[in-house]
């Protein structure tokens, strides 16, 4: 019985105790399960016993046919995923009745306001990385420049003789001393300083990272070494004026969809289309408002990513990974505008800022899908959104005290105090040395999104609302090893007009979802 319960929860069903009585007492409980099943898009999600006997009279009319399809469903109950298995029938958006389609109603309002896509001019010299820095530094500065400590900011040059001086600098080097100061090696147009922060100092505790910008305050005493008093960060405003759509529409945030795994979660991807469409009972006043779907990265698992991948793909060719998830997404209502960027693990140049996909890929989908580069801005109808898959994340885990990979939402604050979205140089994130700085967030975003670590949050910081969007792939037997346990199948729901969030879960425990959650 236990297999049969799995049938139904492998495809998103959750099945009542009372139809698990019923199925005991008839004569082929698995070939009855099947039948149910191949009528799977017309399922809820809970299955009760009114369903089922709803179900038996209905197949006693029709002579109790077996559909052709049938079998679709048993390659997936023996963990085979077929490229075609991958294509789902167009679920029909639900039309009338309760379900009243208010996002049809309206226009979609998108301005890309900034992207690196078309515009690269990247040839990696050694001259392109001075340029680079330096228009991070220019641009930090400007922003340093506004808080009141810094207006009386000096260059490096000038800091001379003893005194007290406040200065911007790029950091070129941190350590620590054999009697636990610490080091920092600050540089500008002009010149480059060493300063010290001294083990008794509070700052002591302050991960200062390699490659951001800083302010800094401190004193110069008989000609020793240049002590900080304070770090300064560009920092977001501590209030503002958020955007809001002058009509009632949404916008849902995904990640990580990781089409072409053994672990895409099938199930709740379905669960997700039924309600998206209307098929759903639960929150559907919440999709009847949804105009916009922005998909944050990693959309296709990608090959040759990491060690052994190959054992971990359902879909072994690249451009079948994407065809396979332009046709999932074929089941999304035309009239909702799906806004894609791409990931570490995506069939683009690996270093960021990363232009959109190429034509090679864009074919393959409908003409309701933008392509955009990572990192990007964007506005939907005027509410300012910051994308950026978050692959710097790595990075700040191993560099920023208290962060983790199970903390997202603290790691995009740290961004958005350094006002950029991977400062670090030379870690695990690669950087094309463009001659602006793509990364630099110059201006505050009224949504900032990221993905990548698979985790899932959403809070509001200084009126920003910071959203880590959940994967839609659970745990694979690499991350097992790493011992990193997913969050998945989550939606984040923001309603443009009045920048309320709501949560809309499509995960399953059968999926495995959870299982390293102890
Ligand atoms: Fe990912
Ligand atoms: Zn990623």
């Amino acid at each position: 019985m236990k297999d049969i319960i799995d049938m139904f929860t492998k495809n998103g069903i959750l099945v009542q105790p009372e139809v698990i009585d019923h199925l005991r007492n008839i004569q082929n409980p698995a070939e009855f399960a099947t039948n149910v099943l191949k009528s799977a898009e017309q399922l809820p999600l809970v299955l009760t016993l009114d369903f089922i006997k709803h179900y038996e009279s209905n197949l006693n009319e029709e002579m109790g046919g077996v559909p052709d399809d049938a079998g679709r469903f048993e390659n997936e109950i023996v963990g085979k995923m077929e490229r075609s298995e991958l294509d789902e029938k167009k679920v029909e958006v639900r039309l009338g009745g309760s379900f009243r389609c208010i996002a049809r109603e309206y226009d979609d309002d998108i301005k890309v306001m900034k992207d690196v896509t078309g515009n690269s001019t990247c040839e990696g010299e050694l001259k392109d990385f001075a340029n680079y820095f330096n228009d991070r530094l220019r641009a930090l500065k400007n922003l340093l420049r506004q808080r009141m400590e810094m207006r009386n900011a000096v260059p490096i040059k000038r800091v001379r003789g003893d005194g007290e001086f406040v200065f911007i600098g790029i950091v070129s080097e941190v350590r620590t001393t054999n009697s636990n100061h610490k080091l920092v090696e600050l540089e500008d147009e002009t010149d480059t300083i060493t300063a010290l922060i001294p083990s008794k100092s509070p700052l002591i505790a302050e991960s200062v990272v390699h490659d951001e910008v800083i302010g800094v305050i401190g004193r110069r005493r008989q000609s020793n070494l240049f002590i900080i008093e304070s770090i300064l960060r560009p920092e977001i405003p501590a209030s503002r004026k958020v955007s809001k759509a002058y009509a009632p529409v949404s916008a849902v945030f995904l990640s990580d969809i990781h089409m072409g795994s053994k672990t895409f979660l099938k199930g709740s991807w379905q669960k997700f289309l039924r309600w998206i469409n209307g098929h759903v009972d639960e929150k559907r006043e919440i999709a009847e408002r949804v105009k916009y779907l922005i998909i944050n990265g990693d959309v296709v698992d990608g090959i040759g990513i990491y060690p052994n991948q190959e054992e971990d793909l359902a879909v072994t060719d690249i451009f079948a990974q994407y065809e396979a998830f332009a046709e999932a997404l074929k089941n999304i209502p035309d009239y909702i505008k799906v806004i894609i960027l791409p990931g570490n693990h995506d069939a683009v140049r690996p270093a960021e800022p990363q232009p959109a996909f190429s034509k090679e890929i864009t074919d393959y989908f409908d003409s309701n899908v933008l392509f955009v580069g990572n990192p990007c801005y964007f506005t939907l109808h005027g509410v300012e959104v910051l994308a950026y898959h978050g692959r710097s994340m790595d990075d700040f885990v191993t560099s920023v005290r208290g962060i983790t990979h199970r903390n997202p939402i603290e790691c995009m604050k740290e961004m958005l105090k350094r006002r950029h979205l991977a400062p670090i140089y030379g870690g695990k994130t690669p950087i094309a040395p463009e001659c602006r700085d793509y990364l630099v967030i110059d201006d505050v975003p009224d949504i900032f999104v990221t993905g990548h670590v698979h985790a899932f949050g959403v809070k509001s910081y200084r009126d920003v609302i910071l959203i880590n969007a959940s994967a839609w792939q659970s745990q694979t037997d690499y991350q097992r090893m790493l011992g990193f346990v997913p969050d998945p199948a989550k939606v984040s729901v923001i309603d443009l007009q009045t920048m309320k969030c709501d949560v809309v879960n499509f995960g399953s425990v059968s999926e495995g979802a959870y299982q390293g959650g102890s």
